[in-house]
C-alpha cells in the first residue's frame, strides 16, 4: 500500500493516526458513554473561546454550511435584517443562504483582496436602521484573507446589532475570545482547524439570544433552539449523531490540548505558511495576498503565466508526489491555493514545496 496523500486543503484535511484510531468503535447514541463523549466535546470548544458564560455550544450534524444556515435561520427572526459582508465566495454563500430563508438582507461586497474594514460597518449601520445583525467570514476562505473581526464586532455592539460569524476556517488557530468579542453566534465544524474529521458543526450561541429563538427557525432539522433544548434536557442529540464523528473530535481536542492548545496550534500552522510562502518565492511564485492580510490558514498563489502550465496536469502531478492541492476560487485571476491546516508541519510544507518545484520542471514550466 502506497501512503495516502498528504491533504494540502481547508478541510476535508490530514488528520492523525490517532484521531482515526478513534473510528473503530461503534457507539450507541443512548449510551451514557457517548453521551458523556458529546458534552465532553462541547465544554472543550467553549473552553477554547472562553465561552461557558455567556455562550451555549450547540453541535449540528452535516457540514459547515448547514450550522451555517441552521444559525442564520435560528436566530434571525423572520422580520429581521442581515447585513452581509462579502470578500468571496464564503461570504456569497452567507447571502444566498438569507435569500433561500426568505430573511430580507443587504450586502457590502470588497475586492477579494481588500479587508472590510470597521468604519464601513460603522457607515452601513448608519445609513440602514432596518438591519439588525450583521453576517461576516472572519477567514475568507476563498483567498485565505483576514477580515478585522474584534473592531467590526465592537462597531456592531456600539450600534446595538447583533453579530454572526463565520469562524470555520479559523477557530481554533487564530484567537477569538468570546468575553471580547460580542457575538450572536460563531459557527465552525468539526473538519477544520481542530483537524477532526468532517461531519459536524457547531453553533456558539449567545445565551439570551439563543432563548429567544423559539418558532423563528422554518426548518425542523436546522433549529437549533429545539437541537440545544433536545440535549439539555436528555443528554442527546435530537436526531441520529455522527457517532464515528463525534469521536474523533473528542480524540483530536485532547491532542491539541496536548499540543499546547490554540497559542501551539497557531504558531504551527503560522510556520507552515511561512515555510510555504518562503519556498514557493525561492521558486518565484507570487502569492495573491499582502503578507499584513494573510491568514495562515490556507494561501491563494498566481498560477504561473506558461502555457505549459495547466491546474489540473499539475494537481495531479503533485498528487502523485504525495500532496493534494486546492484549485483556486477567483473568477478574475488564474491562481491555486495550498492549506497550512492539518496534521502537517513546517516539514511537511518544505516536502510540499519540493513536490511543487519538481512537478512544474517536468512540465517545463520555466517561467519559474
Ligand atoms: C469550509 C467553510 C465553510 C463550510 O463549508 P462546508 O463545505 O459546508 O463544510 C463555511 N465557511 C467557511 C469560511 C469555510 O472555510
Amino acid at each position: 500500500m502506497t501512503t495516502a496523500p498528504i491533504l494540502l486543503t481547508p478541510g476535508p484535511l490530514t488528520t492523525s493516526a490517532r484521531t482515526r484510531q478513534a473510528m473503530m468503535v461503534d457507539w450507541g447514541s443512548w449510551d451514557d458513554r457517548f453521551n458523556q463523549l458529546t458534552a465532553s466535546v462541547r465544554e472543550h470548544l467553549l473552553a477554547i473561546l472562553n465561552g461557558a458564560d455567556r455562550h451555549h455550544c450547540v453541535p449540528l450534524q452535516g457540514s459547515g454550511t448547514f450550522a451555517v444556515e441552521a444559525a442564520i435561520g435560528t436566530l434571525v427572526p423572520r422580520n429581521g435584517k442581515v447585513l452581509v459582508l462579502i470578500n468571496g465566495a464564503y461570504g456569497k454563500r452567507l447571502a444566498r443562504i438569507c435569500e433561500v430563508l426568505g430573511r430580507d438582507f443587504s450586502t457590502f461586497e470588497t475586492a477579494e483582496n481588500e479587508p472590510t474594514t470597521a468604519a464601513d460597518v460603522d457607515r452601513l449601520l448608519q445609513a440602514d436602521k432596518a438591519i439588525t445583525h450583521v453576517a461576516l467570514i472572519h477567514c475568507e476562505t476563498s483567498t485565505g484573507i483576514l477580515n478585522p473581526l474584534p473592531e467590526i464586532a465592537q462597531v456592531i455592539k456600539n450600534h446595538g446589532k447583533r453579530l454572526i460569524i463565520d469562524a470555520m476556517s479559523s477557530f481554533g488557530a487564530l484567537p477569538i475570545d468570546a468575553r471580547e468579542v460580542p457575538f450572536d453566534a460563531l459557527i465552525a465544524a468539526s473538519g477544520k482547524c481542530l483537524e477532526g474529521v468532517p461531519g459536524m458543526g457547531f453553533v456558539f450561541a449567545e445565551k439570551t439570544a439563543l432563548a429567544a429563538a423559539q418558532g423563528n427557525c422554518h426548518s425542523l432539522a436546522m433549529d437549533l433552539f429545539d437541537q440545544h433544548s433536545y440535549m439539555a434536557k436528555t443528554g442527546q442529540w435530537r436526531f441520529t449523531p455522527p457517532t464515528h464523528v463525534v469521536a474523533a473530535l473528542h480524540e483530536a481536542l485532547l491532542q491539541y490540548v496536548e499540543e499546547g492548545g490554540l497559542p501551539a496550534r497557531h504558531r504551527r500552522y503560522a510556520d507552515n505558511c511561512q515555510a510555504l510562502l518562503d519556498g514557493m518565492a525561492e521558486l518565484g511564485l507570487r502569492s495573491f495576498l499582502p503578507a499584513a492580510i494573510q491568514a495562515p490558514i490556507i494561501v491563494t498563489f498566481h498560477a504561473p503565466q506558461d502555457p505549459r502550465y495547466q491546474f489540473k496536469d499539475f494537481y495531479e502531478r503533485v498528487k502523485a508526489k504525495g500532496f493534494i492541492l486546492y484549485p483556486g476560487k477567483l473568477t478574475q485571476v488564474d491562481t491555486f491555493r495550498v492549506g497550512c491546516i492539518g496534521h502537517v508541519d513546517a516539514t511537511g510544507m518544505q516536502a510540499a514545496v519540493k513536490a511543487i518545484a519538481d512537478v512544474l520542471q517536468e512540465m517545463e514550466v520555466l517561467d519559474i
